[in-house]
C-alpha cells in the first residue's frame, strides 16, 4: 500500500461538514463497542455481527444514514480490529495490559472505501458524494492522483491535524524496484548519544532539529501550564504546542526516510535490534522518548525500503549485543558510562560499534535459509504489519499517544 497525502482546501462550511463526518465515525465506533460489551455471553459478536449492527444504526439515526454506507462499514470494521487485537493479546497471554478497547473521544479521521467519492479527471479535486454535504475539495500537494487508476485506490481518509484537514489515498500499488546486489551488509545499534552507530564504525549524529525541538516543545508546554484551564489563552497555547509537534514529526519522518533509503540502497542486509515498542513507550523522559519515536519510524522505513529494493531487513533479539566481544565472543561487562569496548583479546572499539557488529553477526547466523529470497524475508521481518508503509497517520504522533494504536489503526 502506498499512501498519498494532500492538504485540503475548502470553505468553512465544508470543514464543518468534514468534522461532522468524523464525529459520526466516532459515534458508530463507540456504539459498536458498547454493543459488543453489552452483548450476553452466549451470543458471539464477530465482524459480521458488528457490520449488521452498523446497518441498524443507519436505520435508526438519520445522521448515520447520511454517511456513505461503506464508510459506516469501515468504522465498524475498525472497531472489530480493536476488539480482535484485544482477543489476540489475551490468547497469546501477553504480559501486562491486554489493550481492552476504549471509547473514542478524540477521533480525527473518517475513512471511505471505494465509494462515496469521485475524483475530478483533470484537476486535483475530489468530490465527496454522500449526504454529509462536504462537496468538492481542492487538493494541495505534489502528487498527481489522476495518474493512478481509480480502481487502485482502496481507501480514502479525511484527517484532521493541528494545522488543518488532509486527504489521504491508500493505493494498492506495491511499487517494487529491485536493486542489483550491493555486496555490503550492515548492522545498526541505537544509542542515546547518537542517532545510530553502524558496524563500519560510522556514527550518525542526532539531527539538530530534534535537539532544538526539544527546547521549543518544553517551552510551549510550560506556556500551557501557566494558562487558566479552559480559557482562550489556554486554547491558543495548546494549539501552538500541537503545531510544534506536527512540524517536528514531519521533519523526523523525512529524516528517517532519507537515512533508511540510503542504507537499503547500499546494503544487501540491514540488521538492527528488535526493540519492543511496548517497553519503549513506558519511557517518560522527553528527550529519550523523542529518540524512541524516531527510531521506530526509522525502522519502519528500513523495512519498507528493504521490501521495495529486494533487501533483507533483519531484527535480532537485543541480548548481550553490548557486553559481548565481537571479535572473540568473551563477555566484557561495562557500565552505561563506559563508552569503549576493550577486550583482553586486543579488540578495541567504540561500545556501540561493537554492539552493531554483534547485531550484524547475529543476523547472519539467523538468516542463512532465507538468503536468496530477500523479498519474503523482508516481509517477515515486518512482523504483524505487512505492507505497512502507511505512516501518514503516524506522522501526526503526539508524545504520550500510543504508537501501536496509530500503526494498526
Ligand atoms: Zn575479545
Amino acid at each position: 500500500m502506498l499512501v498519498l497525502e494532500y492538504k485540503v482546501k475548502a470553505k468553512r462550511l465544508q470543514y464543518l461538514a468534514i468534522e461532522e463526518a468524523i464525529k459520526t465515525t466516532q459515534f458508530i465506533r463507540n456504539k459498536c463497542l458498547k454493543y459488543w460489551m453489552d452483548a450476553p455471553k452466549e451470543t458471539k459478536i464477530d465482524r459480521f455481527a458488528l457490520n449488521k449492527y452498523s446497518t441498524e444504526l443507519r436505520n435508526e439515526f438519520k445522521f448515520v444514514a447520511n454517511l456513505n454506507s461503506m464508510a459506516v462499514q469501515s468504522s465498524a470494521e475498525r472497531t472489530w480490529l480493536a476488539i480482535s487485537r484485544f482477543y489476540d493479546n489475551c490468547k497469546k497471554k501477553v504480559v501486562g495490559k491486554k489493550g481492552f478497547p476504549k471509547f473514542q473521544h478524540d477521533n480525527r479521521s473518517v475513512e471511505y472505501k471505494t465509494s462515496g467519492w469521485k475524483i475530478n479527471p483533470t484537476k486535483r479535486r475530489i468530490t465527496i458524494t454522500d449526504k454529509k454535504s462536504i462537496g468538492e475539495l481542492k487538493l494541495l500537494g505534489k502528487w498527481d492522483i489522476q495518474t493512478y487508476p481509480v480502481k487502485s485506490i482502496k481507501r480514502l481518509r479525511l484527517v484532521r491535524r493541528a494545522d488543518g484537514y488532509y486527504c489521504q489515498f491508500c493505493i494498492d500499488a506495491e511499487s517494487i524496484d529491485i536493486q542489483p546486489k550491493a555486496g555490503n551488509e550492515i548492522g545498526l545499534d541505537v544509542g542515546i548519544e547518537s542517532f545510530c552507530t553502524d558496524s563500519n564504525g560510522h556514527q550518525e549524529a542526532n539531527p539538530k532539529f530534534l535537539r532544538k525541538a526539544e527546547k521549543a516543545i518544553k517551552h510551549a508546554q510550560r506556556k500551557i501550564y501557566k494558562k487558566r484551564k479552559g480559557s482562550v489563552g489556554g486554547r491558543k497555547a495548546r494549539a501552538i504546542f500541537a503545531r510544534k509537534h506536527l512540524r517536528i514529526s514531519r521533519q523526523r519522518n523525512e529524516h528517517a526516510k532519507i537515512k533508511a533509503r540510503n542504507l537499503c540502497k547500499s546494503n544487501d542486509l540491514v540488521a538492527y535490534e528488535n526493540l519492543q515498542v511496548r517497553n519503549l513507550l513506558k519511557n517518560h523522559c522527553l528527550a529519550k522518548s523523542i529518540g524512541d519515536v524516531s527510531w521506530y519510524l526509522f525502522r519502519k522505513w528500513i523495512e519498507y525500503f528493504a521490501g521495495k529494493f529486494g533487501r533483507l531487513a533483519v531484527a535480532v533479539a537485543p541480548h548481550y549485543t553490548s557486553p559481548k566481544c565481537s571479535n572473540c565472543g568473551a563477555i566484557v561487562k561495562k557500565s552505561l558510562s563506559t563508552r569503549t569496548h576493550a577486550c583482553s583479546c586486543g579488540c578495541n572499539l567504540h561500545r556501540d560499534e561493537n554492539a552493531a557488529i554483534n547485531i550484524l553477526n547475529l543476523a547472519r547466523q539467523r538468516q542463512p535459509a532465507q538468503r536468496g529470497e530477500p523479498l519474503q524475508a523482508a516481509g517477515s521481518a515486518r512482523g504483524g504489519h505487512p505492507q505497512s508503509n502507511a505512516v501518514g497517520l503516524v506522522t501526526s504522533t503526539l508524545l504520550g499517544e500510543s504508537l501501536l494504536e496509530q500503526v494498526t489503526r
